[in-house]
């Protein structure tokens, strides 16, 4: 099978779905290519909720990204007609001298955000639901929340599908490669021919850009649901989502939402993966005590009962800040997301496609592979 197409998307998951629709709303003739179905659970972007927040305590640089990133998202919303960002506030909290306390106060002073601090005091009686250490204070971002994860990819590839986009599903990518009018794109289905590539291959990008495999790291991530008997966790509640720098690590956590239970997870740690296709989906039970030993006690509600489990990837880079870049004239990517690179899908997305164009925004330079020039 030969097909000549303006753009091939290599993996249609967070990240690429995104691309997918700013690629063809460019007019350009748009193929996406994927393994699993759109909103699988085998990649990164599964698990009903991602948390998204502008105050960025891993540095005030992405800020400017996720101004753009709300934007987006809010048309996509109003593009597919789908409630895919939930508004519920995000109250994190932690040490005031911990990285936490201290990077979303640092970003939101550097951009002006509106960020409430509290207290320990204040903490312990605005919010009751959790239990505090006498070192925690805590920060509400309000205008933070979560996105319906799996809505969203199948949000950006439908709309990118109304625009003319091709998807390809049960394909392997196999490798690419630079032809006489453009690039070649060899897969189990035959070879497909491009002018442009995206790739956003996720816990893959090792494989289809070999010569990222000394940077990238991926690790396993448990994601675990709890039936809590205190309807004060519940979404409609008004339960926030939250983040929690402790002694043992981070962890965070979401509202009960449609009933499904709380999700908590641990941010820190994570199992390494040699191969993402044969990935352990146990349960850890390691990673189940550590997260039960939060819950325990940071909040202040009777024991959950564990009913749900999912394993996911985070493709760690070097120093845990994207790889945002192009790899030859007409292929730009994105990879190494490090476990926070989802609320920025349509922003990349979008800026995939302007590397392309040429038109690259400067605001994220701080993003290529130039950073790690000097680097074996
Ligand atoms: C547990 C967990 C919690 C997280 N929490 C947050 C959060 O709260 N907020 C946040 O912003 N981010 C969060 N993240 C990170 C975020 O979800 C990821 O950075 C993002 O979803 C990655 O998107 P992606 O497109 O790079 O990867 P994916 O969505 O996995 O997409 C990659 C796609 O490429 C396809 N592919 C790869 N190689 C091939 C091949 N050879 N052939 C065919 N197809 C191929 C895959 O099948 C897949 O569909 C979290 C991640 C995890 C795992």
């Amino acid at each position: 099978m030969s097909k000549n197409y303006d753009c091939i998307v290599l993996g249609v998951g967070g990240i690429g779905s995104a691309a997918m629709y700013y690629a063809a709303s460019q007019g350009w003739r748009v193929l996406g290519l994927d393994r699993f179905p759109i909103g699988h659970a085998s990649g990164s972007s599964h698990g009903q909720t991602r948390i998204i927040r502008q105050a960025y305590f891993e540095h005030p640089d992405y800020v400017p990204l996720l101004q753009s990133t709300y934007q987006l998202w809010d048309d996509l919303e109003k593009t597919s007609g789908e409630s895919l960002f939930q508004r519920t506030g995000l109250l994190q909290v932690g040490d005031s001298q911990g990285s936490i306390i201290q990077g979303v106060k640092a970003s939101a002073e550097e951009h002006r955000l509106t960020v409430r601090e509290f207290d320990n005091a204040a903490l312990r009686k605005a919010f009751p639901l959790f239990n505090y250490r006498d070192v925690d204070v805590g920060v509400l971002e309000e205008n933070a929340g979560f996105l319906r994860v799996e809505k969203c990819v199948s949000a950006f590839a439908r709309a990118a599908q109304s625009q003319g986009a091709d998807f390809i599903d049960g394909v392997t990518i196999e490798g690419w490669d630079r032809g006489a009018a453009g690039y070649e794109v060899t897969t189990s289905q035959g070879c497909f021919r491009g002018r442009r590539l995206i790739i956003a291959a996720g816990a893959w990008a090792n494989q289809i850009m070999p010569d990222l495999r000394k940077r990238l790291r991926v690790i396993a991530k448990h994601q675990h649901w709890f039936r809590i008997p205190d309807e004060r966790t519940q979404l409609e509640k008004g339960c926030p989502t939250f983040f929690f720098e402790t002694e043992e690590g981070y962890f965070y956590g979401f509202p009960d939402i449609d009933g499904n239970g709380t999700k908590i997870c641990e941010h820190s740690g994570g199992t390494p993966v040699e191969n993402p296709l044969e990935i352990n989906r146990d349960i850890d039970p390691l990673d189940l005590e550590r997260v039960q030993h939060f819950a325990h006690h940071s909040l202040n509600c009777p024991r959950g009962i564990h009913h749900d489990h999912r394993v996911c990837m985070y493709t760690m880079s070097p120093d845990e800040h994207f790889m945002v870049d192009l790899a030859d004239e007409q292929v730009a990517f994105a990879c190494g997301l490090s476990g926070h690179g989802f609320k920025f899908a349509p922003v990349l997305g979008k800026a995939l496609v302007q590397l392309l164009e040429g038109t690259p925004r400067a605001d994220m330079d701080f993003l290529k592979l130039k950073r790690f020039n000097g680097d074996s």
